[in-house]
């Protein structure tokens, strides 16, 4: 039997990167993202074509409850399942508490977080009844601990973890697993787009805007890798790790060690 997954957020880096490691191991992948479908074609098509698997594509805007609940049941009637659920849609935005405005917290909580709670409302009653299932949270080292301006994306992303947790719980004797990811900073295009600004902005160059800047917190001073996560997902989904549920795995070049 063939796997089927949804991937939120995946016309675009960390998620991308997973639906090319789910693909690679045959399964079929349900892509997410604001693309309209005739934008999103060609990345759907890349994956359909390289791995020889069924790829399709929802535009399901991650703040509208209605569109996920039917993104997931029309996932379920196309292709059969959704055994493997991944809520990696994500934005962010930094400023302080003062200044944050509310429109912003209000659009972090509902694509970072509550869409994950209406995703995983909508696919657990289908692996309930085939008794497996696998729910992975995209979280953060921001999951773990706060940095200073992002009080959005540091309640969202640790209000996950919560989800996660509760959820986990919910489902121990159903044969389904809910674990949060929590990487470091990886090198998507929305963080590559920073680099030549800050270098700007403060006479440096690009090098030490990596090492000094962005990767000030990350020990290994290397960006995670779209690619490790996709090689943790894939273990996750895997049998070998059905007695991993209910935990927040770091990939986070030892940031929260410290
Ligand atoms: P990205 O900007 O490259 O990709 C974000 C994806 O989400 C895109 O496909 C975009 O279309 C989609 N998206 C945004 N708003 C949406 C909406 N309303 N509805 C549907 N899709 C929407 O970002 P990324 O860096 O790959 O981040 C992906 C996830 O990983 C996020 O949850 C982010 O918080 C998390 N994360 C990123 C980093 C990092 O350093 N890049 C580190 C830790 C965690």
């Amino acid at each position: 039997m063939t796997t089927n997954a949804i991937i939120t957020g995946s016309t675009s880096g960390i998620g991308l990167g997973l639906a090319h490691a789910l693909a690679g191991e045959g399964m079929n992948v349900t892509l997410n993202g604001l693309e309209s479908p005739d934008e999103a074609e060609p990345i759907r098509a890349e994956i359909e074509s390289t791995y020889g698997v069924q790829a399709r594509y929802s535009d399901a805007n991650m703040l509208e409850p209605e569109q996920i609940a039917a993104m997931v049941q029309e996932t379920e009637k196309a292709v059969g399942s959704v055994d493997v659920l991944i809520n990696n849609a994500g934005i962010q935005h930094v400023a302080p508490i003062e200044e944050f405005p509310g429109k912003k917290w209000e659009a972090i909580i509902g694509i970072n977080l509550s869409s994950a709670f209406y995703a995983t409302q909508a696919a657990i009653p289908g692996m309930r009844q085939r008794g497996w299932g696998r729910i992975i949270n995209m979280g953060s080292a921001h999951s773990l601990v706060a940095s200073p301006d992002k009080s959005a994306y540091v309640a969202a992303k640790h209000g996950l973890t919560g989800l996660t947790k509760t959820v986990a719980l919910e489902t121990a004797q159903d044969g389904i697993t809910v674990n949060t990811i929590c990487p470091g900073y990886v090198k998507t295009p929305l963080v590559e787009g920073q680099i030549p600004d800050t270098a700007k902005a403060r006479g440096i160059s690009e090098e030490e805007v990596v090492r000094d800047v962005i990767l000030d917190a990350q020990p290994t001073k290397e960006f995670v890798e779209t690619e490790q996560i996709g090689a943790l997902a894939v273990f996750l989904c895997s049998n070998a790790a059905a007695s991993i549920t209910g935990a927040a795995l770091p990939m986070d070049g030892g940031w929260t060690a410290q």
